[in-house]
């Protein structure tokens, strides 16, 4: 596995070409922007903790039968994964009132949701991520009707492993985004990251916020809510 040249450099990761055609390799960086990168900063080891927790979650999802591109952890930082056309949304899925969904819609954070919600973003920051519905993603063609079907029950699947797991670690998950890719024989694989970056997590009893959401409000204690997740999940 030989790292060869950046492919690509997002606002939290790095994407290298490695010397196999169908593989890449990820290195989670410590920059964190927040408000399509209005707001800038770094949380201090975030690509450490960021990699070890999204190889734990995506083998926790592996063994509940997802498919995740994770081929393998390579470094600390570093994961090798598998080479796929990314599907460009954001698919995030909703159990309890907060950010975007409170100011849009006017709910008090914490308010329990009857259902879960699911939401599609179009991957763009140049028009900061519109959120888009079915309609819009099968007329651009950014997924067939099949396969955005299967993107909304993996992502279902999956807020209910992630969900029953937390619980048991004291965590209520709030919300989370997830991306998806496509395989060169065409299956929906899931993709890029679960983190204190990409998800809401609160503390199940009080209600503290233990996720980026202490760096986008500035509440301070980021590292260590980062480090808390971590120990509560995998006893460091
Ligand atoms: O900001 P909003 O309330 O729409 O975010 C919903 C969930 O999606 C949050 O868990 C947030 O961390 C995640 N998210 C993300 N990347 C984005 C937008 C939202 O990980 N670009």
């Amino acid at each position: 596995m030989g790292k060869k040249e950046a492919l690509y450099e997002g606002k939290a990761k790095i994407m290298y070409a490695t010397d196999k055609a169908d593989e890449l390799l990820v290195y989670y960086k410590d920059d964190a922007t927040a408000g399509n990168g209005a707001k800038k900063g770094t949380i201090a080891d975030k690509g450490v903790m960021n990699n070890k927790m999204t190889a734990f979650f995506f083998g926790l999802l592996e063994k509940e039968g997802i498919k995740t591109h994770l081929v393998k952890v390579t470094g600390e930082r570093e994961m090798l994964v598998k080479k796929m056309d990314m599907v460009p949304l954001e698919v995030i899925v909703r159990n309890v009132a907060a950010g975007s969904l409170s100011k849009r819609l006017g709910v008090p954070e914490g308010t329990p949701l009857r259902e879960p919600v699911l939401e599609y973003c179009y991957k763009d920051d140049a028009l900061g991520d519109p959120m888009v519905n079915e309609y819009h993603i099968l007329a651009m063609e950014w997924a067939t009707k099949e396969e955005l079907d299967l993107i909304a029950s993996y992502s279902f699947k999956i807020n209910q492993v992630l969900s029953d797991y937390l619980r048991q670690a004291n965590i209520e998950l709030i919300d989370f985004k997830l991306e998806f890719g496509k395989t060169k024989d065409g299956q929906i694989v899931l993709a890029d990251e679960i983190s204190p970056d990409t998800c809401r997590f609160w503390d199940a009893q009080t209600h503290e916020k233990l996720d980026k959401d202490r760096f986008r409000r500035d509440l301070g204690g980021v590292e260590d809510a980062y480090q808390e997740i971590l120990r509560r999940l995998l006893g460091e």
